[in-house]
């Protein structure tokens, strides 16, 4: 299992869409959580406010890479794919 390094970029770079403490509207792409304390560990842990998407996040190393650039880079790549994924095909206009 790949260790956690505590860079803090699983809550800065992906956007987080349901309400949770201190950021009722979630959080967009790439702003840091305001739960994530100084040291970069979440100050929710283990509350039942926490979302379950931040629970689903484990370290990975294709996801960490070695570095916190690398996993922002990661991260935010992750976020542009699942974006499309999730995107309405246009309707053509006549
Ligand atoms: S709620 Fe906690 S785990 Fe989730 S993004 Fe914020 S600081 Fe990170």
């Amino acid at each position: 299992m790949t260790p956690c390094r505590k860079c803090g970029a699983c809550c800065i770079a992906p956007s987080i869409t349901t309400p949770m403490p201190n950021m009722p509207n979630g959080k967009p792409a790439g702003v840091r959580c305001v739960n994530l304390n100084d040291e970069n560990l979440c100050t929710l842990y283990g509350r039942p406010e926490r979302p379950t998407f931040c629970s689903g996040w484990k370290p990975d190393r294709e996801v960490c890479g070695k570095s916190f650039v690398q996993a922002m880079k990661n991260i935010a790549a992750l976020e542009r794919q699942t974006a499309f994924e999730h995107q309405e095909p246009r309707s053509e206009q006549v």
